[in-house]
């Protein structure tokens, strides 16, 4: 079969698989990147992880056994390799007759084309070398050789990142070393080193020749050595010397005695560290001097974040060239030199993720590298160097099984720190902790990047206003003369462009308007509201915050997808902004992508751990799925965080639950609780009161409910208090008044098709016809969130 779609030149046809196709029912097609020896590359949107990621689908020939737990094996080895220039591998999967593997995804070119289109300069072309053999010294460390080094394995992505793919594959696919076998060859023999083509035993030096050959072809346009066919390229290489290179005029002479050291032809002579080549490297590019031309690259297609989760057909929103310029030195580290490691993965990690954030611009950490082992870190004169604003500093440090980590901003132009904060964590899984470490640094260092850019002439007691208020948002203390609200107005009546405010000051009105109300004498949230969502979009686009006050307006309009579009335009400025996370992952809970939203609300919490409201949610799932472990683990994550069995929501759903199920003795449990500790006045309270009662009569459940209806505030709140009356309805069981509340609210905005469809409670009404026709217009409603967005065919 694979013969005879081999003859097929249209790649659609040949694996079946267009773009806008859900591949694995987890993998949005979204382009196809390219045909290698092995099968397709395509772009793809994880809809599980909601990242954009790489998937390369093998051909039929390569999916033998045999070649499967080859694969397998060089998979788990190339998984080990976590080095901001090595592509991290995910998984290897099979689908139907398919197998795939997964990547992260590089938004850029090979180097390959990148060097058809326009040889690099000498020193850009150094720079390039220096991250490839940091990627290889990564591998090679971790055990893993590549085997099959050469440009179009070599991608340079937008931001001037090398990064490194189809580690160990090579392998993979031959099972044994790499021999010269008549036709059957794998790879490209141009790049091999001469040991890989006589069949000798092919280790790491064998990486650092094909590292010389595609240095020197940059430089100079060409391989050393040449023949009428690639075999003849490699045969020239066994037995031909190496042309000189110290009299080539595009090899600087210094790198001329370098790179023979790479192509030298027998092992032994040949350098063997690539650890050592990069800082080889690395002296002779301080030498050369940093090439400042803009790196030469085709128009963007596509976003520049791999990690964030953009849909197809967006459009990428430029860089402002107002963009602030941070640089991160390696980190500082302290303890066994075997894991020393954990410091520099960690500065790359970080670098890679700062570098998914719009307004910011990121030296790569070739730029930082020779700062290393400065004893003297003066951000003065770093910054200047390296023609940054702000710089971090770190240092990790690692003692039996804890690890500590510590973060500094520095200002360059006053040297002062502008920040800083320590993280601690246990050492079990390191690669894990590096990634949530480095997540969770670069979103406490956009927040604070953002209030020091957009300070300008703010007096300072604008400042401790605004920092007020974002202290009692984080309570959820919105109203009153001492809210958040409020202090955000007295930080704008002092300062009114300071543009964090803008978006914080609507987020903080729009929740204010949530909450149900009992006093006459309260502002018009609804009002306020609207009018500081347009002022932020107006006066602060550039924010990811302002996105997420445009969110979370259209929700509270029961407006689902507009609002899903500004989440989404939230994460692409700032991929690591937790409320977004958490707000997008209630959304996904509700409107029938649930696994994809408790995803995203671990992450908001992993993100930033004070979002401790993410807890319930995800308890709350667990409960409808009938886990009452998993939810009970949350409810007691929830409690541990807060130091809070009182809350009013929590005890509110733990209510709930316990009424779904009919646990008695829970009930009770909780019921205790109410009568000591909460206030009587809320609406919340009388429905928890109306649940714990052992009777309630249909009159007594309407006189109640009419009264919490009344104080809601806005259409969203208002459907959720139906949702509660429909079960304290249900509970007492009066089936029509329950049916009549579900009507109510998917008449209104009701989202929550989770709740209708698991709810235990609800379970006598999914016979009425009446509930079928509500369920349906739910679903329909939460269909629609997510149905693609328009894409504008001139693209
Ligand atoms: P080969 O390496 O033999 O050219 P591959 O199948 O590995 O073939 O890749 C085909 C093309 O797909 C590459 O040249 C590259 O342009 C693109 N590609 C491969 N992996 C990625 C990735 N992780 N991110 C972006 N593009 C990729
Ligand atoms: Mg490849």
């Amino acid at each position: 079969m694979a013969q005879t779609e081999g003859d097929d030149p249209t790649i659609a046809v040949r694996t079946g698989i267009a773009v806008g196709d859900v591949f694995a029912g987890r993998y949005e097609i979204q382009k196809l990147l390219g045909r290698g020896g092995m099968g397709s590359v395509f772009r793809v949107h994880d809809r599980e992880v909601a990242e954009v990621i790489a998937l390369k689908l093998l051909d039929a020939t390569m999916a033998t056994p045999e070649a499967i737990e080859r694969f397998r094996r060089e998979v788990r080895l190339a998984r080990r390799v976590t080095h901001r220039n090595a592509a991290r591998t995910y998984d290897l999967g099979e689908h139907q007759t398919w197998r795939f593997l997964t990547m992260e995804y590089v938004d850029g070119e090979s180097l390959r084309t990148h060097i058809a289109r326009a040889r690099p300069s000498g020193a850009r072309a150094v720079e390039f070398a220096i991250q490839i053999a940091r990627g290889l010294a990564a591998a090679h460390e971790a055990g893993v050789v590549h085997r099959d080094l050469k440009p179009a394995n070599v991608l340079v992505e937008r931001s001037g990142r090398i990064v490194i793919t189809d580690f160990g594959i090579a392998r993979a696919l031959q099972g044994s070393d790499a021999t010269l076998q008549t036709g059957g060859l794998l790879g490209t023999p141009a790049y091999m080193a001469p040991e890989q083509i006589s069949g000798a035993r092919v280790e790491a030096p064998a990486d650092l020749y094909a590292l010389g050959l595609i240095l020197y072809e940059m430089l100079t346009g060409r391989l050393p050595f040449s023949g009428g066919s690639p075999m003849a390229v490699a045969l020239a290489r066994l037995h031909q010397p190496l042309p000189e290179l110290a009299s080539d005029p595009n090899i600087p002479p210094r790198l001329a005695e370098l790179l023979q050291r790479c192509l030298a032809r027998e092992v032994e002579q040949r350098l063997h560290s690539a650890a050592e080549l990069a800082e080889l490297l690395g002296a002779i590019s301080a030498e050369l001097g940093a090439d400042s031309g803009t790196l030469s690259m085709p128009t963007a297609s596509f976003t520049k974040g791999t990690r964030s989760p953009s849909g197809p057909g967006v459009a990428a929103t430029p860089t402002p060239s107002s963009a602030r310029a941070l640089a991160v030195l390696p980190f500082r580290y302290r303890g066994p030199e075997s894991e020393s490691y954990v410091a520099e993965t960690l500065s790359d990690e970080l670098i890679d993720v700062l570098s998914t954030m719009r307004g910011l611009r990121v030296s790569g950490s070739g730029a930082t590298a020779r700062f290393a082992d400065a004893g003297d870190r003066d951000p003065r004169t770093i910054g200047a160097e390296l023609g940054v604003d702000v710089i971090v500093d770190g240092t990790v440090q690692l003692a039996g099984k804890r690890v500590r980590i510590s973060a500094r901003l520095l200002d360059v132009g006053s040297g002062f720190q502008l920040w800083s904060e320590r993280y601690d964590g246990a050492l079990e899984d390191v690669f894990e902790l590096q990634d949530k470490m480095g997540r969770r640094i670069a979103e406490a260092l956009r927040l604070k990047l953002e209030d020091i850019a957009h300070r300008g002439e703010a007096p300072l007691e604008a400042i401790e206003s605004y920092l007020r208020a974002r202290q009692l948002a984080r309570t959820w203390d919105w109203k009153g003369p001492h809210g958040a609200a409020a202090l955000y107005e007295r930080c704008l009546a002092l300062a009114p462009e300071f543009k964090p405010a803008l978006a914080g000051h609507a987020i903080a009105c729009l929740r204010a308007w949530f909450l149900p109300s009992w006093n006459p004498d309260e502002p018009d949230w609804e009002a306020r509201a609207c009018e500081a969502v347009q002022t932020a979009l107006a006066g602060a686009p550039e924010l990811a915050e302002t996105h997420l006050a445009a969110a979370i307006h259209s929700v509270q309009h029961g407006e689902y997808k507009p609002a899903a579009e500004s989440l989404r335009q939230a994460l692409r400025i700032a991929p690591t902004y937790a409320a977004a996370h958490e707000y997008l992952g209630r959304l996904q809970i509700e409107a029938g992508r649930p696994e994809q939203g408790v995803a995203h609300l671990e992450l908001a919490v992993e993100l930033d751990p004070g979002l401790v409201y993410a807890l319930p949610d995800i308890a709350r799932h667990h409960a409808l799925r009938d886990d009452i472990d998993s939810y009970d683990r949350q409810i007691a994550r929830f409690v541990e965080a807060t130091g809070r069995d009182t809350d009013l929501p929590t005890t509110i759903l733990e209510i709930r639950v316990a009424a779904w199920y009919g646990a008695k003795d829970r009930i009770a449990r909780v019921r205790e609780r109410i009568t000591d500790n909460l206030p009587e006045t809320d609406s919340l309270v009388s429905f928890a009161k109306t649940m714990t009662a052992a009777h309630a009569s249909i009159d007594e459940l309407r006189a109640i409910f009419q009264k919490v209806f009344d104080a809601a505030s806005n259409p969203r709140f208002a459907a959720l208090l139906r949702q509660l009356g429909a079960e304290a309805a249900m509970f007492h069981g009066h089936e029509d008044l329950a049916m009549d509340y579900i009507q109510e609210a998917s008449d209104g905005v009701l989202l929550d098709l989770d709740w209708l469809e698991y709810c235990p409670l609800l379970g006598p009404l999914r016979e009425r016809a009446q509930f079928e026709a509500a369920r349906a217009l739910v679903r329909g409603r939460a269909e629609a969130v997510w149905a693609a967005p328009r894409v504008d065919k001139a693209r």
